[in-house]
């Protein structure tokens, strides 16, 4: 395995080729803004690399043939590592985001940290030799968590549901057993990634709100470059008080995290005996979808969202946002309640929820945009062989 850095420009070629699928040489000169001349050389350089391919397609200018460029699917792929408290699945996929095989890892947050490094190498190791005989070049390791992270640290942060490994420097220690480069973020902020990575859409700025067992906020504003990093800005804990009923994790009550959360919602849901205490995302959304009061619980939940990320717009002055995460996902009860509230602020901001198809491929677009970001920022690739 040898270390290839990427023509200047490469990186930004193979975005918008995520991006859009297919393109011409012309579309790609105007979406890099750069010269016929420089378009030429780095999609030569790419294809040297045997990251593309083209296909003659129709007239191009002047009547002669016009190649449309893409992504080869066996070019350049990424070993993908979504990391959630409830469970751990390691995954090799194509630079486009599709998944050619995936390992579940026992790896939860009751593992110690030092067998939880070895595991999720070892199945970056098997997946990189299956990665040899499909594609030309890795990407390196990227890893979607389900916590706070930093990027450019490699490091673990807080809060996360895996409290016994705050501040560890989990990319960099995987990365010293795998030898690949490796890259980690927290999972709503790879989203974000993500939308510059695969949706055609996605370099406009939008707020997202992402509810799952927390809730997170961020926005892809001032994001444009993998080096500038993005903090998820303490959106989940929102309208906090030094006393009230309910504490956070934060130390203070009643924030946003401790109300619309599906931890939140699981909560409630015990109490009155509707859910086990341990229940899992599904089990909480239908056991409350079926009872009235749990209904308008969700509801609540997703005003209550919807109403932080209206905010948030007009705060940052953005005019869009997404929003998604399980509790949208998999409760067409809060879907409804959110399109609802959505509809009296419409003059705010526009939005939608995350792009459809994205709930089961989202932990590893996530952790495939962290990868590709990493290697935007570093311009190296590893090829794997040139020869296949
Ligand atoms: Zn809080």
């Amino acid at each position: 395995m040898a270390r290839t850095r990427l023509p200047k420009g490469g990186a930004a070629t193979l975005q918008e080729l995520c991006r859009h699928g297919e393109l011409t040489r012309r579309e790609l000169q105007g979406l890099l803004e750069v010269s016929g001349p420089t378009v030429t050389r780095v999609v030569a350089h790419l294809d040297e690399l045997g990251l593309l391919e083209a296909e003659v397609v129709g007239d191009g200018a002047l009547g002669r043939p016009a190649a449309t460029i893409r992504l080869s699917e066996s070019g350049l792929a990424a070993i993908v590592v979504s990391l959630t408290a409830p469970g751990t699945v390691v995954a090799l996929a194509s630079m486009s985001g599709t998944v050619t095989e995936s390992l579940s890892v026992d790896v939860t947050a009751e593992v110690p940290y030092e067998a939880a490094v070895e595991r999720i190498s070892e199945a970056v190791t098997t997946l990189l030799g299956r990665a040899r005989g499909r594609f030309r070049a890795l990407a390196g390791v990227g890893i979607s968590f389900g916590g706070a992270a930093s990027f450019g640290e490699g490091r673990l942060t807080m809060p996360s549901g895996f409290p016994q490994w705050h501040g560890r420097a989990l990319a960099a220690d995987i990365q010293q057993l795998v030898g690949l480069p490796t890259f980690i973020d927290n999972q709503p902020v790879g989203y974000i990634r993500a939308l510059r990575w695969f949706d055609p859409q996605g370099l406009e700025d939008r707020y997202l709100c992402f509810a799952d067992y927390g809730i997170a906020g961020c926005s892809s504003a001032g994001m444009p470059r993998p080096d500038r990093g993005v903090s998820t800005g303490g959106f989940g804990h929102l309208g906090g008080r030094v006393s009230g009923t309910e504490q956070c994790w934060c130390g203070l009550y009643d924030c946003l995290n401790t109300r619309a959360s599906l931890r939140a919602l699981r909560a409630w849901g015990a109490r009155r005996d509707l859910v086990t205490p341990d229940a899992h995302i599904p089990e909480i959304v239908s056991a409350l979808e079926a009872d009235p009061e749990g209904r308008e619980a969700l509801e609540a939940a997703a005003g209550e969202l919807v109403t932080a990320t209206l905010d948030a717009c007009r705060v940052l002055g953005l005019p869009g946002y997404l929003l998604g995460g399980a509790l949208f996902d998999t409760s067409a009860v809060a879907r409804e309640a959110a399109t609802k509230a959505v509809e009296v602020n419409r003059r705010i901001a526009t939005g939608s929820f995350l792009p459809t198809g994205w709930s089961n491929r989202g932990p590893f677009l996530s952790a495939s945009a962290i990868v590709a970001d990493g290697m935007a920022l570093s311009g190296r690739i590893e090829t794997l062989n040139p020869r296949v």
